[in-house]
């Protein structure tokens, strides 16, 4: 067994010991530490850290070029110690999430948004002590289902403790049919929450959001809980057809209100008035690229893989790229 020393942003310290067969972003997970880590994959880059001391075997991932391994970026999901090691984050310790728990929630409203999109509002009881960093899911379990699938938080923790989801019905899917044949106000679900390692990234005042369908909903969250006075924000949204739109009157009324965001929104086949056509990614013009920018992704695990490979053909960085893929399977 080695140790880990983890350095966030805010000059908080944490030892961890890390046992030879687990990786790094094992054993915080092992441990309940504020970490942030996610697919556990190689994939989503929500784990990237810096490795400042010590030897480690880091498993080789796409992700990150061979320059950013030579800086010593790593993926601490693929990283196992040889040595004890020292290891930066770009984060801080605090205020820090609190550890998952579990949670009973009443749904207040089930609103259908399109004929394929609901959101689901919810009321937590007992929730006095859940703080979540926008980006995080909660895991849902309906009423009288054995089944508990992720979804993202739509609303900020100012508005605790109450939250929203924005739910796409799958076809055939547990939580879906539940959603189209009985959710109802009244009804009590269970929740498991917070989950998960996606965050803004606030190093940078230029933070570019780019979501796919109900991949809006983690965006959302970020962008309404972040301080419109300072910084830039452009979110580029898309769906695959006209009739998977949604959302667009609250968008265009945040873009409003706000003057650091500017919205962009395409759908992919059709026409409708005043909606490019393309891809949520289509949307991103170079000049939006610009240097020191931070991108923050979401949507079906497809959109996610084009979307950092024409960011990686831009020359943005694998550090300045989030994601977050909604599997199915998870
Ligand atoms: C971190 C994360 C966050 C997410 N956030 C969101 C979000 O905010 N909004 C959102 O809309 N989605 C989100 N998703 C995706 C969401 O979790 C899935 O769409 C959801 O799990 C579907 O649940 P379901 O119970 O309706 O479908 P499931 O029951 O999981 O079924 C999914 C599909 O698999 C098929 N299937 C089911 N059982 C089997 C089987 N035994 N064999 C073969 N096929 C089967 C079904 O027919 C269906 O097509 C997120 C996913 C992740 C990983």
């Amino acid at each position: 067994m080695f140790e880990a020393r983890l350095v966030f942003q805010d000059g908080g310290v944490l030892d961890v010991a890390v046992n030879a067969d687990e990786t790094l972003a094992e054993a915080a997970q092992r441990l309940d530490l504020p970490t942030r880590q996610d697919c556990l994959s190689g994939e989503c880059g929500a784990c990237i850290a810096r490795h400042t001391s010590g030897d480690i075997e880091s498993d080789p991932t796409e992700l990150l070029t061979q320059e950013e391994r030579r800086e010593g970026l790593a993926l601490t999901c693929q990283t196992r110690l040889a040595s004890n090691a020292a290891f930066e984050l770009d984060y801080p310790l605090t205020p820090a999430p609190t550890a998952a728990n579990r949670y009973d929630a009443t749904v207040t409203a089930v609103d259908q948004l399109n004929g394929t999109t609901s959101r689901l509002r919810l009321l937590l009881s007992d929730a006095d002590d859940l703080w979540f960093a926008p980006g995080q899911y909660v895991r849902l379990r309906p009423p009288g289902l054995r089944v508990a699938r992720p979804y993202s938080i739509s609303s900020t923790p100012a508005d605790l403790p109450s939250i929203e989801l924005l739910i796409r019905h799958v076809p055939g899917g547990a939580v879906s049919g539940w959603l189209e044949a009985s959710a109802a106000p009244g009804q009590v679900v269970r929740l498991q929450a917070p989950l998960g390692g996606f965050a803004r990234d606030d190093r940078s005042d230029r933070q570019i959001f780019i979501g796919g369908g109900t991949g809006l909903a983690p965006l959302l969250s970020m962008i309404q809980a972040s301080d419109a006075s300072t910084g830039r924000r452009l979110l580029c949204f898309g769906c695959s057809t006209p009739t998977d739109l949604f959302h667009i009157e609250t968008l265009r009324a945040l873009q409003a209100a706000r003057t650091d965001l500017e919205v962009r929104i395409a759908v992919m086949s059709g026409e409708v008035d005043g909606i490019a056509k393309g891809t949520a990614v289509d949307l991103l013009r170079p000049e939006d690229l610009e240097a020191g920018c931070a991108v923050h992704l979401c949507g079906p695990p497809m959109m996610v893989t084009a979307a950092q490979s024409f960011l990686r053909q831009h020359d943005v960085p694998a550090r300045a790229i989030r994601s977050e893929r909604f599997s199915l399977r998870a």
